[in-house]
């Protein structure tokens, strides 16, 4: 533990001594309803296709950050109508399913409410959760179950499906959060990296940088997270790449390194970068996992599962149609 909070203390000092934070958002609960609208130049122009009135229109409010993590107060005013649907219809579809299983166990509100999951037909299983409730079906076929229940049926490893996904188009939209909310000061190092993203080529040769993620037990409250945007210092001491996007919500949080060509010439050398993870506030005592998030497979996931042990401190179980457990915590 005394090892822990000393690496805390040190990760901590490390991202202080080399990092500054040009942007932070938190949405902490839902009793703040203050939309905030990051505001574009005038004339407005669309900061990802470089496009203006009348040859685009800005009539749809653009989420900075996906609704389905739940945002309902941060937005933009520089995404154009068209950039706007061509990321909810491509990049944004690839992050849903990617996300689709945690945002469930997280409970996630987006626009249709937290997500469910199922499968095996009519008579098969099913997973909810209403607030910290979960009901689960168990369905009539054991063989396709995702759930395994310990025998007094308080732990449940789950062993999510999740829809096809290419993991590069997730990675884009961390991507496309971290341009969306950066100052235009930021955003002028960053026109390969825009490029990029517009791009129809799925290029995993653009990731130079390894990214982390953590599954935390206890989630955040329903309708929050929180957005922080690190660039690198001037006088940085230590060699590092020149931008993260961290992002918490649910029982995840994220450190997405966001690929800048530009600033990130000091990375061609071929010596490793060490960097410590970054130290959340409060994740240590919590943890469920850490490690490396790779994103930069540019294939067609199918089949793929997000794997989760949740213990229960309260079950019940209702027979034969249906068994339900509820006040989950993950293990
Ligand atoms: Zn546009």
């Amino acid at each position: 533990m005394i090892t822990e909070i000393e690496d805390g203390m040190a990760a901590r000092a490390f991202y202080l001594r080399n990092y500054r934070v040009p942007f932070t958002f938190e949405q902490i609960d839902s009793a703040n309803q203050e939309k905030r609208i990051l505001p574009g130049p005038k004339p407005l122009r669309c900061r990802f296709c470089d496009r203006g009135e009348p040859a685009v229109t800005f009539r749809d409010v653009a989420h900075a950050v996906p609704e389905s993590i739940g945002n309902r107060r941060l937005f933009s005013a520089y995404e154009c109508d068209t950039c706007n649907r061509f990321f909810g219809s491509g990049i944004e579809n690839h992050f849903g399913n990617w996300s689709k299983p945690h945002r469930l166990l997280g409970g996630r509100i987006g626009k249709k409410g937290i997500p469910t999951l199922k499968g095996g037909g009519q008579t098969g299983w099913r997973i909810g959760r209403k607030g910290n409730r979960f009901e689960m079906v168990a369905g009539e076929n054991a063989d396709d179950r995702p759930f395994t229940p310990s025998e007094d049926h308080h732990v449940l490893v789950l062993t999510l499906p999740r829809d096809p996904y290419v993991p590069i188009n997730v990675l884009k939209t961390f991507v496309k959060m971290a341009l969306s909310v950066m100052p235009d000061d930021e955003f002028a190092h960053f026109g390969e990296t825009r490029d990029w993203l517009m791009g129809e080529a799925t290029d995993g040769e653009f990731i130079r940088n390894p990214s982390g993620e953590w599954v935390v037990a206890t989630s955040t409250l329903a309708d929050s997270f929180a957005i922080h945007l690190l660039t690198r210092r001037p006088d940085a001491p230590d060699r590092v790449p020149y931008s993260f996007l961290l992002l918490s919500y649910g029982i995840q949080r994220f450190q997405v390194n966001i690929p800048c060509p530009a600033r990130d010439e000091m990375c061609e050398v071929d010596v490793p970068i060490e960097l410590p993870p970054f130290p959340w506030p409060g994740a240590a005592g919590d943890l469920v996992h850490a490690g490396e998030l790779d994103l930069s497979g540019c294939e067609r996931m199918t089949g793929d599962k997000a794997q989760v042990t949740y213990r229960f401190e309260t079950v019940e179980i209702t027979e034969p149609v249906q068994s339900r457990a509820a006040g989950g915590q993950a293990d």
